[in-house]
């Protein structure tokens, strides 16, 4: 139906492309900025190499007007936790990340503002009103649990960062379908502007929801204020219940 995209970069398709790989000849998109005689990329967005050769060095170049993503220092100004390891977290983010971060598959890079920049870690976008960001964030190593357990709720944000979702010019091109929705468990938090993104480019949506490892669904309501016909399902998988993850490494 749509031509397969190259669609595995970050960067490609944003202001950030051509980044530090194309400089240094390893742009996974573009054979010729990996040295090779012949292109023989699938990506039919602009051409990276046109880009990086010929555009004027000028706005928004990264080699000339140093293009950088902003690092913002903010507070966590609301709270919720779904399941023992599981919370939402909402805070302020300025006006320009706010736009940037509008589209689909969109994500921040999160730590506290004291550590070093190898606590960082990505998380998606599950919501932006107005300049307030929402995520949701699974407590699952050193880099999460410390991010939620951050004195006087102060956190850094960096971004944007885009493409975070797989499939994404499906999604962003497909007009006036009939689409199945269906998420469990972490993977509900990008499954909602997903979800606003289809409903916007006037396809029409059912979801079906599980609760998945977390043991929580926690997007159903949002998705029937937006008008997506909901079914909640305890597993989605043929023997029942989600399994505990110690049972599935043995049986794996
Ligand atoms: C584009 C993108 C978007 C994302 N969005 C979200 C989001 O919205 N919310 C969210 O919660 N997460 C999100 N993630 C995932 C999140 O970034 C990772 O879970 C991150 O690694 C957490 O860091 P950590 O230090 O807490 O956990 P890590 O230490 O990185 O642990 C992650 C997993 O690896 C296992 N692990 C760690 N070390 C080892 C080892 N030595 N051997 C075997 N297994 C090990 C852990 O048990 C755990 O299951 C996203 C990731 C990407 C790429």
């Amino acid at each position: 139906m749509y031509p397969k995209l190259a669609v595995n970069c970050s960067d490609i398709n944003s202001p950030f492309c051509p980044c530090l790989l194309a400089d240094t000849n390893h742009c996974i998109s573009c054979s010729h900025l990996r040295g090779l005689p012949f292109c023989e990329c699938n990506w039919s967005g602009l051409c990276i190499l046109y880009e990086k050769q010929w555009q004027s060095k000028g706005s928004g170049w990264r080699g000339e007007n140093n293009l950088e993503r902003w690092d913002i220092t903010t507070y966590i100004s609301r709270r919720e936790q779904f399941a023992p390891n599981i919370h939402l977290l909402e805070f302020e983010v300025s006006e320009e990340m706010a736009r940037e971060l509008r589209t689909t598959g969109s994500f921040v890079f999160m730590r506290r503002p004291d550590d070093p920049q190898y606590f960082h870690f990505p998380v998606g976008i599950m919501k932006i009103q107005d300049t307030t960001a929402t995520v949701v964030i699974e407590a699952i190593g050193p880099k999460s649990i410390r991010l939620l357990e951050t004195p006087d709720n102060q956190i850094l944000v960096r971004g944007p960062y885009y493409n975070g979702v797989l499939g994404q010019p499906w999604i962003d091109n497909i007009t006036c379908g009939t689409i199945l929705l269906v998420a469990g468990g972490m993977g509900q938090p990008p499954a909602l502007p997903i979800a606003a993104k289809l409903l916007a480019n006037g396809n029409k949506l059912t979801a079906v929801l599980a609760p998945g490892k977390i043991g929580k669904i926690f997007i159903e309501k949002e998705l029937q204020d937006m008008g997506v016909e909901v079914h909640s399902v305890e597993s989605m998988r043929r023997t029942g219940h989600a399994q505990p993850v110690a049972w599935r490494r043995v049986k794996a």
